[in-house]
């Protein structure tokens, strides 16, 4: 490998960047591939963009990007990708919840011959909330979205030129670069390891933050919601229907139904159209948002027998 980049976001991480330069130096030093060190400055407040700085002009390999204000995690890795030029690029959070230590790891699989070698979290060393929160909500995109994403894995992975090359040629806004590294194909593998704890200081991610991380997932990647509505009212309509005819029946041979059981299946019935109209109209939203998003149709892998003329 010619040249590996690693990039790094970090908002406001003063306590935790200069020990997290000096673990990621160790674990470098120890591969002896040339390496360049992208540290994007979200928007930092208190003081961490000196920090980035005073490492940089110490270390050569360390270039630092500084955002004008806050955009967000997913905003800062697509800044620093955009100017990555790695043959292949990690992604990792600062506060060392993904340990450098991993990287001679994740290279030597990734010299396998894998596009991406993401890291897979076995174990984490969070609130048992927490825990719970992130293991559903993994399991249940995996299950929404039609591309298949890896459960328990987040940004921390290595990826070769080429899907780097693909992740910045897409223009869509709302990035969620796990999802997207999935929707690409070719070779991909995880390898296990335990999430330790933050460094220090707080987790960066409000909740606010990571619903919207949630739902950007969710927006990008799920169908299956508007889909299942849809189904679901025709299931109501198909059920009213059949309960309406029985009611016919009783009525042709002289039993009375009472008024409430009419307004109840006419209700149904309508709350079944809605319930129709309402996925439709999500499909169709799904496929506007497909179209403006400007995904390639397809990733051809390889090709053979097609020779110049
Ligand atoms: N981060 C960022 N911008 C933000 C929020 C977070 O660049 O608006 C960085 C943060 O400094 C860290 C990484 O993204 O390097 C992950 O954030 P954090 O550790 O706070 O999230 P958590 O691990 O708690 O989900
Ligand atoms: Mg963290």
């Amino acid at each position: 490998m010619k040249l590996l980049s690693i990039v790094t976001p970090f908002y406001n991480e003063k306590e935790v960047i200069e020990i997290f330069y000096e673990r990621l130096a160790k674990a470098l030093n120890s591969t002896n591939i040339h390496s360049e060190v992208i540290l994007v400055d979200d928007g930092s407040t208190d003081g961490s963009f000196e920090i980035a700085k005073s490492i940089q002009e110490r270390d050569n390999r360390v270039k630092v990007i500084s955002l004008s204000r806050n955009f967000g995690q997913q905003s800062a890795i697509t800044a620093g990708l955009n100017e990555a030029r790695g043959e292949a690029v990690i992604v990792m959070d600062v506060d060392l919840q993904d340990p450098p230590e991993m990287i001679p790891a994740l290279i030597e699989k990734f010299n396998e011959g894998y596009d991406v070698v993401y890291a897979v979290r076995e174990k984490r060393k969070e609130g048992i909330i927490k825990r719970f929160c992130y293991r559903a909500f993994y399991r249940m995109l995996s299950k929404l979205s039609p591309v298949k994403l890896p459960v328990d894995t987040g940004d921390f992975c290595i990826m070769s030129r080429r899907i780097i090359d693909l992740l910045n040629s897409l223009p869509e806004r709302n990035r969620y670069i796990r999802g997207l590294r999935s929707w690409f194909g070719w070779a991909q593998v995880g390898i296990p390891y335990e999430r330790d704890r933050r460094y220090k200081g707080e987790s960066k991610y409000t909740l606010g933050k990571l619903l919207s991380l949630a739902l950007d997932g969710i927006v990008s990647f799920a169908r299956l919601p508007f889909q299942i509505l849809f189904f679901l009212g025709l299931a109501i309509i198909g059920a009213t229907s059949v309960a309406l005819l029985m009611c016919l029946l009783f009525l042709l041979t002289g039993i009375s139904i009472s008024l409430i059981i009419w307004i109840l299946l006419f209700l149904l019935i309508f709350s079944g159209i809605q319930f129709i109209c309402l996925g439709l109209i999500g499909e169709i939203l799904g496929h506007i948002s497909d179209e403006v998003k400007h995904r390639p149709h397809y990733i051809i892998r390889d090709k053979l027998g097609f020779k110049d003329f």
